[in-house]
């Protein structure tokens, strides 16, 4: 149909943090989307990646959740139970337990090692909305009566809305009397984030990624922008075009690091010992900015005792990389007017993240690089918005706006605004929640609000002995994920193309989402569902829609003050904003001081750890997990898009070419994964960018699920595991 003859609605891309804006044209006669198109809007000026432009058919599968289901068969093993993802390298096994996915009953093609429905649907009944609600809401209070609110906790998503989130940890706190509230920003940047808090004080960007065009030089570091977040990664290379300095660390290479002026491929886990050499290195050619230093800065002594140890040539002993250009990157840094360091996983998903994410504080605060156009420090957001639901509060340590729930005055403040009392203890992670399950007195009864742990977290047959421990699981989704084959009581939930909220990118650009058509069967409004769960537990709840979320949430959210739904506009606002009506908002955090209590910057050195599982004669490989630019996350929306799946569909471990020859291994030969903790198969990738002794595998494939082989040892400050470094080896399958 002609484009006039389609309905335009704007809204925001769902998948990563860079949140680009875009108008889907809907075909109202077929009830469906014709195309969706890139929208002008400050941080992403129109442009779309591949997964904006086409990945948003998942929506419309006939998959869908479209009704509550209810567990029937309780001596049936709960969880999937397909070869592929037992983990065990037992394929015989598997298949008595349920058969792999690969084909429909009509023979065609089924999205790749998606769950089976025919195996997993026999064992659920369907359910009235009434009962099913009924049900979540009697089972989780008996637990919460016979054991303590410790014995609930609930896991949000980032893929809610602002309102969704906020509502959602309302309810875990206010409803069940707990902090053990949490979501995957714990597997994302909680590290960034504990370490932008203790050094800054404020977890969020200090500059956006459009201030790339302001910068002489720019650090991206731990990132491939290109694969996750490519509309940000456009803007990388325009400013190298136009003469910014581009220095790339990264262990892998990538198109980033072809469009580099240095490439420093540092071997995995080695970050700490880097930054600390090309520091030794600024401080010692007197390159650092002594005026900022002495008026914005603490403990820079501290920091010059412990670079002492790390001269160059210890750098590139530990590092791999050579001690010539890590003085030359630290002049080119150290000479820069202006810098700003723009980071990803690489540096997060260790167990010394925050460690790692403090150097590059330093880095910045000793060269005077923070509070300027063009300087600063900017944790890329995984997902849309991962942002926006920690400002919500669905993280166990902090009420909304990162206000500390062991604080009295904070914690009376809120319990004022909701009525109730709260628990005064912060609450456990998501990988805390995980081992506590497995404990006598942990936590039996959880509600899942869109994530997929079974698939997202680490060491897979843990998660799994944890989740079938679990007394009762609720799991609210719009498909039946993997995780959700171990639940209770399935709620049918919404896409984000179904309703109305808020969502804030890794810019702090707070957007509005708006509806683009109702949700399939009886699926229901997340918030909706969230509500009635309130309610039947004595919550005095009555929101009549998010608009008015929002404003309960702003009302006690300094930071997001003076925001409204009805002032974002069509391309959002930026946080902090004094005047939304006539300002974009605030770019550039810190420029006269931090956030901390006493305005400065708090320096803290780090000393280089080795990872806490090295390679061996048994396991002589490194594995690092990520993700491909076609693929989100445990794969259950992209994998059920067309034009995604199309392009990218097989599970395939990157190795370099002389690993491979080693084992004998062909480009395309099927290979066996070993760690310590399971076994997967899937295809060779020969790669020029793996390091000699390193493999790569993206974690978006439940028929190769990377985390079966991934170790849950965590860093100790942000938690979070250390996704991008555990011993295997890789053997023909
Ligand atoms: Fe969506 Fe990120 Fe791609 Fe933009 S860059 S279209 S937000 S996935």
């Amino acid at each position: 149909r002609p484009r006039e003859e389609l309905d335009a609605v704007d809204s925001v891309c769902p998948y990563c943090g860079v949140g680009c804006a875009l108008t889907y044209y809907v075909d109202r006669s077929r009830g469906a989307i014709a195309f969706a198109e890139g929208r002008d809007q400050p941080g992403s000026k129109g442009r779309l990646c591949v997964k904006g432009r086409y990945g948003w058919d998942y929506a419309a599968s006939p998959q869908r959740l479209t009704v509550p289901l209810i567990r029937v068969d309780s001596s049936y093993p709960k969880g999937p139970l397909s070869a592929d993802v037992r983990g065990d390298g037992d394929r015989e096994r598997g298949r008595r337990g349920g058969k792999l996915s690969k084909n429909g009953k009509d023979g065609r093609r089924k999205p790749g090692g998606l769950v089976d429905y025919d195996e997993v649907l026999p064992h659920f009944r369907e359910a009235t909305w009434e009962e099913a609600l009924d049900l979540v809401a009697r089972r989780l209070m008996e637990i919460h009566a016979e054991q303590g609110p410790g014995a609930i906790a609930g896991f949000g998503s980032a893929k809610c809305s602002n309102e969704e989130a906020y509502l959602f940890q309302k309810l875990i706190r206010a409803g069940f009397g707990t902090n053990n509230i949490d979501h995957c920003t714990r597997l994302c940047h909680a590290s960034s984030v504990a370490a932008l808090f203790e050094g800054v004080g404020s977890g969020a960007v200090s500059t956006t990624y459009g201030d790339v065009a302001n910068a002489d030089v720019v650090i991206i570091t731990g990132s491939n922008p290109t694969a996750n977040h490519p509309v940000a990664s456009s803007f990388f290379k325009q400013a190298r075009r136009r003469g910014t300095k581009i220095i790339y660390v990264d262990p892998r290479a990538s198109t980033v690091s072809e469009h580099a002026d240095y490439h420093c491929q540092v071997k995995p886990g080695t970050d700490v010992a880097f930054y600390n050499s090309v520091m030794h290195e600024v401080i010692r050619l007197g390159l650092i900015d002594l005026e900022f230093i002495k008026a914005r800065v603490s403990n820079f002594e501290e920091l010059v005792r412990t670079v002492n140890d790390y001269p160059p040539e210890r750098g590139a002993q530990i590092t791999g990389v050579d001690a010539d250009l890590i003085r030359q990157v630290a002049r080119v840094w150290g000479e820069a007017e202006a810098g700003v360091i723009y980071w990803g996983m690489g540096i997060s998903q260790h167990t010394t993240g925050t460690d790692n994410a403090r150097c590059l504080i330093a880095m910045c605060s000793i060269t005077g690089n923070v509070g300027r156009p063009g300087t600063g420090l900017h944790p890329l957001r995984g997902q849309n918005n991962v942002q926006g639901a920690s400002d919500a509060g669905l993280i166990p340590m902090f009420y909304p706006d990162y206000q500390g729930v062991d604080l009295d005055a904070t914690r009376r403040r809120f319990e004022e605004a909701w009525g109730v009392q709260l628990d005064p203890n912060r609450g456990l992670t998501v990988t805390e929640i995980i081992g506590s399950v497995l404990k006598p007195g942990g936590v039996r009864g959880m509600y899942m609000l869109g994530e997929n742990p079974f698939l997202s977290d680490p060491n897979t047959n843990k998660v799994r002995k944890a989740l079938s421990q679990l007394e009762f699981l609720v799991v609210q989704d719009i498909f039946m994920t993997e995780t959700a084959e171990f639940a209770d009581v399935i709620l049918p939930a919404s896409s984000y193309l179904e309703k109305d909220g808020s969502y804030t990118n890794t810019d702090r650009r707070v957007q509005l989402g708006r509806k683009v058509m109702d949700p399939p069967g009886q699926a229901r409004v997340d918030w909706e569902i969230v509500q009635d769960i309130a309610r039947r537990i004595g919550l005095d709840w009555s929101y009549a829609s998010p608009s008015e979320v929002f404003d309960e949430m702003v009302a006690l959210m300094p930071s997001y003050r003076n925001l409204r739904h009805d002032n974002l506009g069509l391309t959002g606002k930026l946080y902090p904003n004094a005047d939304p009506e006539h300002s974009d908002g605030t770019v550039v955090l810190f420029d006269e001081r931090f956030n901390t209590d006493d305005g400065l910057a708090h320096l803290v050195p780090a000393q280089w750890l080795p990872a806490k599982e090295l390679p061996d004669a048994d396991y002589p490989l490194v594995l690092n997990t990520g993700r491909l630019l076609e693929h989100w996350h445990t794969g259950s929306m992209t994998r059920r898009s067309f034009a995604l799946d199309t392009i990218s569909p097989i599970a395939e471990v990157y190795m370099h070419p002389k690993d491979a020859a080693d084992r004998g291994l062909a480009h395309g030969q099927m290979a066996r994964v070993r760690s310590r903790r399971g076994v997967i198969e899937l295809q060779v990738r020969i790669s020029h960018r793996e390091q000699l002794g390193n493999c790569f595998i993206p974690f978006h494939f439940r028929e190769a699920a990377a985390n079966l082989l991934t170790i849950d040892e965590i860093d100790p400050h942000g938690k979070i595991p250390e996704f991008k470094f555990c011993a295997i080896q890789v053997e023909a399958a």
